[in-house]
């Protein structure tokens, strides 16, 4: 599945290196964002960079241990300047995506974002109206939450509309930990 080399699209001009889907792989979680951005790159481990870090955060603290799920972004090099990757890159990529969701086979696919959420399934989505819901896609149970990317430019008031959608998240995958048990490294 791991094309190091892949030159489909103009993305690998630019890119220091593609960056693969990373975690679990029996994860009954798989989220999928948008695309690298500049720590990714560099590191090779998608949501490492201040939305990772927020994303993760939220996470542990709904009680989904980030050690326990499995994280891809929709195109798999970093687009410049991070900008949205276009159409026609998430259509080169979508290949490497639908094997991941294969080989992962998760019971729920959290989008991160809209960009990932409508170039995978090509569903019209309303951020609003959609995010937090569960809709099918494929025959698969899947989620649209917001991108953590969008609460950082407001973290105080849009933080707690990402955390309530991890809660639902943990609920519905019954990731809880157990109680008392606040954190481990
Ligand atoms: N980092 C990623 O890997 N994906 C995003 O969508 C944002 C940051």
């Amino acid at each position: 599945m791991a094309d190091k080399f892949c030159c489909k699209c103009e993305l690998s001009d630019e890119r220091t290196q593609v960056v693969w889907g990373a975690g679990q792989k029996s994860a009954d979680i798989m989220f999928i964002g948008e695309a690298p951005g500049a720590v990714e790159d560099m590191t090779g481990i998608p949501f490492v960079g201040r939305s990772g870090k927020l994303l993760r955060e939220v996470m542990d603290d709904a009680g989904v241990d980030p050690q326990d799920v499995y994280i891809t972004n929709i195109v798999k090099c970093r687009p410049p300047d991070n900008r949205t990757p276009t159409a026609r890159e998430i259509r080169m990529c979508k290949r490497h995506l639908l094997e991941e969701i294969e080989y992962i086979d998760p019971r729920l696919i959290v989008f991160v974002g809209a960009t990932s959420a409508h170039g995978a399934t090509k569903i019209k989505i309303n951020m609003e109206k959609d995010s937090g819901m569960i809709f099918q896609w494929n025959s698969r149970d899947c989620m649209v939450i917001y991108h953590p990317g969008w609460i950082i430019r407001a973290l105080g008031v849009r933080k707690p509309i990402l955390e309530r959608q991890l809660k639902k998240i943990a609920d519905i995958t019954e990731f809880k930990r157990p109680r008392g048990l606040e954190r481990w490294q």
